[in-house]
């Protein structure tokens, strides 16, 4: 894929949607880290609903601490894994307490030591909570990413260097949202909605769906977004 085409997929998503953000709800950059490591393997949906009822009681480490494993747990055990998840989080926050005032590090080699953290979940705090122009690949954005040609790749690590490559600098602070929320609404996994893809033009997958028949509904059709 050219550059003038990688521009004007960007573009368009950005006119769709010029300030795009996490559908994790959030208020500090401790809870954005609390919510994103609940979201492994879990809807947005199920964590909000889970982070609703702990963020008042809890949303420091200290307090997260306090409150101990059991008390965790007794938050969270609507989400899956949730045991390891407290376990982790439990560890993350000693780590925070210890070593970091308490405060959420805005450094990739200091978030990834954190249990619970990989590459992925410190480029989402990276990106979502202090602005860097990082591009955590998930699930989505690697369909999207090889279904459209932006940034082909075999792997996660593949498509998040191309992307960092071939983004253009405008766009990179975005890219990161705009690319999971296509993939989670327009080009999702069963059976992308290319007919009303707003880049289908310049997408080069090759296998298109065409519209449903009349009368018949379209997976997703009812979604809320
Ligand atoms: S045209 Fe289809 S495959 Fe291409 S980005 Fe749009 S929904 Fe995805």
């Amino acid at each position: 894929m050219n550059k003038e085409k990688r521009t004007e997929i960007f573009r368009r998503l950005r006119e769709h949607n010029p300030e795009p953000t996490s559908e994790l709800n959030y208020t500090t950059p401790f809870e954005l880290l609390v919510a994103v490591i609940l979201s492994a393997q879990a809807t947005d949906k199920g964590v909000n609903k889970a982070t609703a009822r702990l963020f008042p009681v809890a949303n420091t480490p200290e307090a997260i601490l306090e409150l101990g494993e059991e008390g965790l747990k007794g938050y969270i055990q609507t989400i899956g894994l949730f045991n390891s998840k407290a376990r982790n989080i439990l560890a993350a926050c000693r780590r925070l307490a210890e070593h970091h005032g308490g405060e959420v590090p805005e450094d990739r080699k200091a978030l990834e030591a954190l249990p619970g953290v990989g590459r992925k979940t410190a480029n989402v705090v990276l990106n979502t909570a202090f602005g860097h122009e990082t591009i955590a690949v998930d699930t989505h954005i690697y369909r999207v990413a090889n279904r459209t040609g932006i940034a082909p790749g075999r792997n996660v690590r593949e498509v998040e260097d191309k992307l960092e490559r071939f983004t253009p600098k405008e766009f990179r602070r975005h890219a990161h949202h705009w690319l999971i929320l296509h993939g989670r609404y327009v080009c999702t996994a069963r059976r992308p909605r290319c007919w009303e893809c707003a880049i289908a033009d310049l997408c080069e997958y090759r296998h298109k769906e065409a519209a449903p028949a009349p009368g018949k509904r379209a997976a997703g059709a009812n979604r809320s977004a």
